[in-house]
Order: C-alpha cells, then sequence, then structure tokens
C-alpha cells in the first residue's frame, strides 16, 4: 500500500521540517503544458504544501529555448530560498535534457537525475537517490522481507527508473538481473525473480504465468488507457500468485512524491544547513 507507506514518510517528514527552523524550498520548472506533467506538478505542489515547504512553479511556454531554461536555472542554483529544483521532464523537442539537467546544481537537485548524483550512485557514495526508484526500495523494505541474497529482476533500463533501481537492489545484496525490449524471451527471467519490478511502461505486460509463486511485485508503470491509469502488471491475475504487490493507482506513484520531498531536506542536509 504505496499510500500507507508514503503516509508514514511524511507524517516522519512533517517532524523533521518543524525542527528546521526554516522552510524548505522546492522550484518545480515546467515547461510547456504536457497534460501528464500538469498533473504531477499540481501533485507535488499539493503535496509539499501540506507539509510545510516554500513551493515555487515556474512556467515556461513550449517554444523557450534553452538559453531562457538554463537562466532560470542558473538564478535558482542561486536563490537562497529554494534547496531543492527540479525540471520536470519529458521536456519539449528542441531542449536538450542532459545539458539542462546537467546545470542544476548537484546538491539542489531534487530528482537526484544530475551526472553527478547518478554518477556517486553508481560508485557506491549515493547523495542524492533519484526519487522513484528510493520509493521502490522503500516499498520492497515495507514488507519485511530481506533483499540480501534475493534474486530481483527489473523490467526497463531507463535513466530514471530501471537503472538507478538495478543499482540499489545491488547495493543491498541482490542479485540483480536487467531486462528491457530485446529480452527474449522476458518470462525466463521474471519467474525467476523473488523481487519483480517493472518499468516498461507497457500496460499489463507481466502476468500471472510470468511470476514466481510468492514474489515481491512492484509495478511502476503508469499507463493511459481508457482514461484510466493501469500499471504494467495485470494486477487481477498477478495478485493471486504474488505474495506481495502494489496497485497502480496508489503504490509508487505516493512514493515518488514522499521521496521527491525528503531528497529536499536531504539536499537541505548536503548544502549544510541541517542541524543534526
Ligand atoms: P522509458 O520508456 O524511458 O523506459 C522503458 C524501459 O522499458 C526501456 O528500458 C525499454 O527497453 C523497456 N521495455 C519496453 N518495452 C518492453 C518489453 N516489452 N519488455 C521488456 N522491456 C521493455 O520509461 P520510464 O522508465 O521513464 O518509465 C517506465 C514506466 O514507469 C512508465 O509507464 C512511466 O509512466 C512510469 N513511471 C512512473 C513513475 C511513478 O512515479 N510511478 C515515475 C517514472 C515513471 P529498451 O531500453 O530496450 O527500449
Amino acid at each position: 500500500d504505496g499510500k500507507k507507506v508514503a503516509e508514514a514518510v511524511k507524517k516522519d517528514l512533517k517532524k523533521r521540517i518543524s525542527k528546521l527552523g526554516f522552510k524548505p524550498g522546492l522550484a518545480v520548472v515546467l515547461v510547456g503544458d504536457n497534460p501528464a506533467s500538469e498533473l504531477y506538478v499540481k501533485l507535488k505542489e499539493k503535496t509539499s504544501k501540506e507539509l510545510g515547504f516554500h513551493f515555487e512553479l515556474h512556467r515556461l511556454d513550449k517554444d523557450t529555448d534553452e538559453l531562457a531554461l538554463l537562466n532560470l536555472i542558473d538564478k535558482l542554483n542561486q536563490d537562497k530560498k529554494i534547496h531543492g529544483m527540479l525540471v520536470q521532464l519529458p521536456l519539449p523537442k528542441q531542449i536538450d535534457e542532459k545539458l539542462i539537467i546537467d546545470a542544476i546544481r548537484p546538491d539542489k537537485d531534487a530528482d537526484g537525475l544530475s551526472p553527478m548524483n547518478m554518477g556517486n550512485l553508481l560508485s557506491g557514495n549515493n547523495k542524492v537517490i533519484p526519487a522513484t526508484p528510493k520509493g521502490v526500495i522503500k516499498l520492497i523494505e515495507s514488507t519485511g522481507i530481506k533483499i540480501e541474497g534475493k534474486r530481483a529482476v527489473v523490467v526497463g533500463r531507463s535513466n530514471i527508473v530501471g537503472k538507478p533501481v538495478s543499482v540499489l537492489l545491488q547495493q543491498k545484496n541482490a542479485t540483480v538481473t536487467m531486462c528491457h525490449s530485446k529480452t527474449e524471451p522476458l518470462e525466463e527471467h521474471t519467474k525467476q525473480a523473488d523481487i519483480l519490478v517493472v518499468a516498461a511502461g507497457k500496460p499489463r505486460l507481466i502476468t500471472a504465468d510470468m511470476v514466481k509463486k510468492g514474489a515481491v511485485v512492484i509495478d511502476v508503470g503508469i499507463n493511459k488507457v481508457m482514461g484510466k491509469s493501469i500499471g504494467d502488471v495485470d494486477f487481477d491475475d498477478v495478485k493471486k500468485v504474488a505474495g506481495y504487490i502494489t496497485p497502480v493507482p496508489g503504490g509508487v506513484g505516493p512514493m515518488t512524491i514522499a521521496m521527491l520531498l525528503e531528497n529536499v531536506l536531504q539536499c537541505i542536509w548536503l548544502q549544510g544547513k541541517l542541524k543534526t
């Protein structure tokens, strides 16, 4: 139950924020008017305000060029009220995503996607961990099942989800297999998994016959099908064999926001502004 686990994280965050003596500041940059991005940004704004954050939304037109966006990031990098920031992805085609993310100060990179934070993660020197992968690990740990020594299979190898999830699971001493669109046959791998994390963006890709009995199944996917959000896992089918399974919605989604806000506190700590 991602909502329940996220509530516990938020409760703890609220306590930590009350002891800060100042409002943690989060800035979100939204370029264009992608409806899914609008929704995610709204949820981030709502939750951060509930927890007592100073929240800023910076909207830029869909035709914005790289220079305008880089100038805004530069301003936010220097803004003392802002402790963490993120640029909502995806960006319009004329903008080089890597260039933009690289411009964010690593100690203000609330999404943990900058090359510095990704490199640190890869070398085991975790600084800011990407929010969704961090939420995935918290959800697995909420089952009480030990990750160490387990066989974990991650479906998807994106920089945002699949790759960092695999690294985090390895750090926790799981034996990890990474699958992607060229993996043939997929079920040969997924069936071996004690822990199965799916982030492929393919509705109901995983069915019960592809899952080991008792497995922990974490569904990261969010797919819009006939106006409804559904996951990459066929929930009703797979719940018959899985030991634990996350729903969509109400699984990884709420965790991503809670972890993002936790990352802002991590940024404050990296900036040397936390008295603990
Ligand atoms: P990407 O499209 O960047 O990556 C998808 C990955 O899945 C790729 O590595 C791709 O392989 C692999 N893949 C695609 N089809 C298959 C298949 N049939 N079998 C095996 N692997 C396959 O997506 P993201 O990682 O950004 O996101 C994945 C899903 O998670 C999306 O539905 C997205 O909306 C959701 N998401 C949810 C979040 C949340 O908070 N809950 C946060 C972020 C994402 P290849 O590399 O070969 O192309």
